[in-house]
């Protein structure tokens, strides 16, 4: 729901910075993951790395010492050969002494100062003379009197190479001969390089043109990672030894270890995502829910009705302004409190404190009225609507009233009431107003009749005065004479009673007692427009509980309005009847006239104050008549007349088993 509360709070606004510090730690430490395998696989590789260097250099210091210790082995024998040569077996013997000490010797030839082969050993010499590289080494250890190697020669394929050793011998200074020693490269490579290093790496020797010209791999080809190549440094020949491990590179991920981390990393990654999202949804709501708070706390402060909620043992857990209002006090002083409320006023303890332990029963009343007593002691009517407050689990945890001020309904309602007695005092003294005339006319009737009846006795004493009296016509004239004082005093007597304002009484009333209540009032206005009054009520017509004064007014009005409807009704048809009747409980009684009958548009409006078709009529009549029979229960009902003419009938609750008083 959009509402006018719908602004970002601080907490909303600084929520992305407060996500940046773990975020940027997580992604340095995820950096820091990838990271340290990557430098742990580097220095792994320069690690491999140095250990070949440092293990081809061994395998050349090795090569280079055995070559060396045949270098020296050969002087020592040129040594011999030039100043005495051994005869043929001692010759023979040193040459396969020197064989055994190195078993990559292929031959060993000595030649003599004109190069003619004295004494050999091992392989035959080849028929072509010395290779073509050992002629160039030899004119190298001429030229330098030192002993020089061959550049290796003779590799194809599928042979290895072979190199030379050429040794000038000097005998005084002067050139005796040579010695010259052949050797099988890649015998050197196998009896030289230890298995272990051999095993892990492919080892070759190359020639100056960069040609394998020996090659020892028992662990398979290099692989091309992990490569040195050395010189090894042979006077006049350019050997390298070049080592190639059979090692690849480290693998990024070496082990377990790393993957569990690279998982646990990721899980944390994903574990932090739903995080976040659940927060951010938790934060949302919570944000909805606190906009819809404040919504409903402006909706509930704004409303005139006092609201109240109060747990099962009756103790106020909430208030709103409206409900403060009302009884004067602040919030503070009602949250928390149970009965007896500081509200509640002395006189009517009674009643609250019945309706309280309604409460605790977990009975209530839905909705009455009482008053409320306000801090400054001023009493205030309410209306309260009581329901069950029910939690979100469907549990009832308390009640929930609302309370409404009905001070004003009330001053309304009782502003009404007086208006209305007023108008009916009023509408009484224009009834008033309308028979006075008719009244004054009536009793000069009874008055001239007791004044001619007064004057006939006093003339029938005078006339016998000393002489007899008729005692019989002086009396008849005197009955005559209080009868009519009689009815003028009934007269005046009842138009008082009606006029007198005063409270609504109830009592059983008869309907025959309120006929007769007025019958001489009706008789009146009958007479004076010659209609003819019939009063027909059975004998056992049940009583009806009834102010007595008000039910002769409504005669009275019905019956006037009835004989005022006949004034152009042919002379004949003059008829007012007054019927009563009873059944299901109700009295009926029925005014019925043959006059003019009520126009549908006349109809309409009936019963509206000052609605009046006569000419000085007031129109209060039938609305007072009507209000009159509501507020006994009953119901006023108008119907034409079959015979022509109106009927009005009044119904109200029988009375039973009550004795019908007079
Ligand atoms: P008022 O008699 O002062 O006009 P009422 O309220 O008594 O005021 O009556 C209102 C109107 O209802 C009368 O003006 C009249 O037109 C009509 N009315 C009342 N009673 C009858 C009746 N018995 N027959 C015909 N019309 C009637």
């Amino acid at each position: 729901m959009k509402n006018p509360f719908a602004q970002p709070s601080p907490e909303q606004r600084s929520r992305p910075l407060r996500w940046l510090v773990p975020v940027l730690l997580v992604l340095l430490f995820l950096a820091v993951l990838i990271w340290l395998p990557w430098q742990a696989r580097q220095m792994e590789s320069n690690e491999r790395q140095e250990q070949l260097i440092a293990d081809t250099l061994w395998v050349e210091q090795t090569l280079r010492f055995e070559l060396a210790r045949s270098e020296e082995a050969l002087a020592a024998l040129g040594a011999d050969l030039v100043v005495a040569p051994p005869p043929t077996p001692v010759l023979r013997a040193r040459f396969a002494q020197m064989f055994k000490n190195g078993p990559e010797l292929v031959r060993v030839a000595w030649l003599d100062e004109a190069g003619k082969l004295m004494a050999s050993h091992g392989a035959d010499m080849p028929a072509a003379g010395l290779p073509e590289a050992t002629r160039q080494a030899a004119e190298m250890a001429h030229a330098t009197r030192r002993g020089r190697y061959s550049e290796p020669y003779g590799a194809t394929p599928s042979t290895h190479g072979l190199i030379d050793f050429y040794l000038p011998l000097y005998r005084q200074g002067q050139y005796s001969g040579s010695l010259v020693a052949t050797y099988s490269l890649e015998v050197l490579l196998n009896e030289t390089v230890p298995w272990w290093f051999a095993q892990d790496n492919a080892l070759s020797l190359l020639d100056r043109d960069d040609h394998v010209v020996a090659q020892r791999a028992a662990g398979g080809p290099g692989r091309g990672v992990y490569t040195h190549r050395r010189d090894l440094d042979l006077p006049g020949a350019l050997v390298a030894l070049s080592t190639d491990s059979v090692k690849g590179a480290p693998k990024l991920l070496p082990n377990l270890l790393v993957g569990s981390v690279i998982v646990l990393a990721l899980g944390l990654v994903l574990s932090l995502v739903a995080l976040w999202r659940h927060i951010s949804r938790t934060l949302a709501a919570e944000a909805a829910l606190r906009q819809q708070m404040a919504f409903r706390t402006a909706m509930e402060n704004s409303l005139l009705t006092g609201l109240r909620a109060r747990d099962l043992e009756g103790r106020v857990t909430y208030v709103n302004r409206a409900f403060c209002q009302i009884v004067g006090l602040p919030e503070e002083a009602l949250v928390g409190k149970k009965p007896p409320m500081p509200y509640w006023a002395p006189e009517a303890m009674g009643d609250y404190e019945e309706r309280f332990r309604g409460v605790l029963a977990g009975t209530i009343t839905p909705q009455f009225e009482t008053v409320y007593q306000r801090s400054d002691g001023a009493r205030v009517p309410v209306l309260v609507f009581e329901a069950p407050l029910v939690d979100v689990y469907g549990k009832q945890t308390g009640w929930m009233s609302s309370v409404l001020d009905i001070t004003d309904r009330k001053r309304v309602e009782e502003l009404n009431r007086q208006q209305e007695e007023k108008l009916q005092a009023s509408a009484r003294l224009a009834t008033m107003g309308e028979i006075s005339s008719m009244l004054a006319h009536e009793l000069n009737q009874p008055l001239a009749a007791i004044s001619s009846y007064t004057a006939g006795a006093l003339n029938m004493l005078e006339r016998a005065d000393g002489g007899e009296v008729q005692p019989g016509l002086l009396k008849r004239a005197l009955e005559q004479a209080r009868q009519q004082a009689q009815r003028a005093g009934q007269i005046i007597r009842s138009v008082h009673e009606f006029v007198k304002k005063r409270e609504p009484l109830r009592e059983t009333v008869s309907i025959r007692s309120v006929v007769d209540g007025v019958r001489a009032l009706i008789d009146l206005q009958a007479r004076q427009a010659a209609v003819v009054l019939r009063v027909e009520l059975p004998p056992d017509l049940p009583p009806v509980l009834a102010d007595r004064i008000l039910l002769e007014q409504v005669l009275l009005n019905l019956t006037r309005n009835a004989i005022e409807a006949m004034q152009d009704t042919p002379p004949e048809d003059r008829v007012l009847r007054i019927q009563g009747a009873h059944g299901r409980g109700q009295v009926s009684v029925s005014v019925i006239d043959r006059g003019h009958g009520i126009a549908p548009e006349v109809a309409e409006r009936l019963f509206s104050p000052f609605h009046s078709t006569k000419a000085e009529g007031m129109g209060m009549g039938l609305s007072i008549c009507r209000t009159a029979i509501e507020f006994h229960g009953g119901t006023l009902t108008h119907a034409p007349n079959p015979a022509g003419g109106t009927i009005f009938t009044f119904s109200l609750p029988a009375q039973a088993a009550a004795p019908a008083l007079g």
